[in-house]
């Protein structure tokens, strides 16, 4: 207790009384992120605004062996930002600036804290946007899009966060400030950006980063095809893919999923419909539209019931905020929903989907699909209620269900939210426990005494320790041959 008053009063000389949180009832604002199912308040949270003041409270937090939990926004949906084992949260809500437009190179610094939406809406200022968009943009860091290498709508032709991030300023577990790179396209060395970008807070927190300005597209559209069911609206997919076109987004919703933003957002959609794609594609204004033209004959083609293109801005604006909210629809059907992120190959959609309608049979419960059906990644919404301790298990139990069934199809258990606590016993059917050790080699390399997010990615039966061990004896045991290395000559 004495040591904690201790550590209170040094952090508050580096970030002021006030970045200092350590009142009981505000620390369970920072008991989860969104992802409810693991709770666990932190001892303190500390708001830093600046890269210095950050290195400092990390140096504070190691030597005294507390745990320390980097945290944007908290709308990661696997638990990462969850104080697992407690100890200090740092939350990067202060360090919100955009710190430098730079157009010449095509490149913007920013703070980890700047809301996603934000960045796009000040860039646009200058014709440019950051490309990744996380249904969640409105809300949500660059600093978690960053740990949690996340994607969204636009990612299928954009790419996911990590193809635009150009460097990073990161504050190492023993408090050291280093850059991964000067945020020049090319780089040499190790790609550190890379390990950093996905590596969920356990290598690391970023203070700052390089990331890439996109020039806005001269010009796009905007189409919501109906279809009778997922297998007509999947093989449209899968056509439009193989014919070379590449649009900005595919996105698809179910029949329950319809159901849900039709009530909400009063899109007049036919509730018959059994799937609903919204296409977007953009470009140079010249050819748009005869594109436009070969997408909708496409979904015809393949036994679309409507196409209705959305032609004003404002059209367009409502039918992506019926899909952006989709999520948060599920309130009109249910009290909570369970959020399924799992991948599969493309053309496994209709398998996948059929499976996760026999799950919803089997496990008595509404599973509603949203989801980014360019790319194969899916999001069943597992609908129940969390007061019903039978129905949370059949939940968690649908739920492993279909995870499972997308390995088995050749995918894998998280599209864009991350392993984080989650997910982490997930990870040993998908990888091996060689594979498994070499991850937790690389953890332990940047964070011998794991401090830095503690409890995550890494199966609760091994854990990263006994990993990073069995990676030791591994190389111990293969070491072949005696000779000193560099004295070959
Ligand atoms: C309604 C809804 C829709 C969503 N849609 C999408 C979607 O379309 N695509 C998608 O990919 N995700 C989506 N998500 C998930 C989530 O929004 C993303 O993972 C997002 O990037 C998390 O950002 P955050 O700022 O909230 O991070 P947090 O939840 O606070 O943290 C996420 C992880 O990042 C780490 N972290 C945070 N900041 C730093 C830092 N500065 N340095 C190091 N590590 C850090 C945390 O420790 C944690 O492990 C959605 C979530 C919701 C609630």
């Amino acid at each position: 207790m004495q040591q904690l008053t201790q550590l209170v009063t040094a952090l508050r000389e580096i970030v002021g009384h006030d970045g200092v949180i350590d009142g009981a009832a505000a620390l369970l604002t920072y008991e989860a992120d969104g992802c409810v199912m693991d709770l666990h308040a932190p001892n303190l949270v500390v708001l830093p605004r600046s890269s210095s003041q950050t290195a400092a409270v990390v140096k504070l937090a190691v030597a005294a062996g507390v745990p320390v939990v980097a945290r944007g926004a908290g709308t990661g949906l696997s638990g990462g930002a969850t104080p697992i084992h407690g100890g200090i949260v740092i939350a990067t809500t202060r360090m919100d600036k955009v710190l430098e437009v730079d157009t010449r190179n095509k490149r913007t610094l920013v703070q980890p804290g700047v809301i996603n939406w934000e960045l796009s809406q000040h860039l646009a200022n200058y014709g440019y946007a950051f490309m990744p968009d996380p249904s969640s943009q409105k809300a949500c860091t660059l600093g978690g899009n960053i740990a949690n290498n996340s994607g969204g709508p636009h990612c299928l032709k954009y790419g996911m966060t990590t193809n635009h991030v150009l460097a990073l300023r990161t504050v190492l577990p023993n408090g050291e400030l280093i850059w991964t790179g000067n945020g020049s396209v090319d780089t040499v060395g190790y790609d550190l950006a890379g390990v950093m970008t996905g590596s969920e807070g356990m290598f690391g927190i970023v203070t700052e980063a390089w990331v890439r300005m996109t020039r806005l597209p001269e010009s796009l559209r905007v189409v919501l095809a109906l279809f009778p069911d997922i297998p007509s609206a999947s093989q449209t997919v899968s056509t439009i893919i193989a014919r070379g076109l590449l649009p900005a987004a595919l996105e698809m919703m179910d029949k329950l999923a319809i159901k849900a933003v039709n009530g909400m957002y009063k899109l007049g959609l036919p509730e018959s419909a059994g799937a609903a794609l919204l296409i977007e594609i953009d470009g140079v204004e010249e050819g748009l539209d005869d594109l436009l033209r070969d997408v909708t004959q496409i979904c015809r083609d393949h036994g679309a019931i409507e196409v209705r293109p959305a032609t004003t801005p404002a059209e367009q604006a409502q039918v992506w905020a019926a899909r952006k909210n989709a999520f948060g629809a599920m309130g009109r059907l249910s009290p909570s929903y369970y959020l399924v992120d799992t991948v599969v190959p493309r053309t496994k959609l209709p398998t996948i989907l059929a499976h996760v309608g026999d799950v919803s049979r089997d496990f008595h419960l509404p599973i509603a699909n949203v989801f980014h059906a360019g790319d194969g990644n899916l999001h069943p919404l597992i609908l129940f209620d969390r007061r019903d301790r039978a129905q949370l298990e059949r939940a968690l139990g649908a739920a492993t269900e279909i995870l499972k069934e997308s390995v088995r199809l050749g995918g894998v258990v998280s599209g864009e939210h991350g392993i984080g606590v989650e997910k982490r016993d997930f990870m040993d059917i998908l990888f091996t426990t060689a594979d498994l050790a070499a991850m937790a080699g690389l953890r332990r390399s940047f964070d011998p005494r794991e401090l830095f997010n503690p409890g995550k990615i890494f199966p609760a039966s091994k854990g990263c320790g006994e990993l990073a061990e069995l990676r030791q004896h591994a190389i111990a045991a293969n070491e072949i041959g005696d000779v000193p290395a560099g004295t070959w000559l």
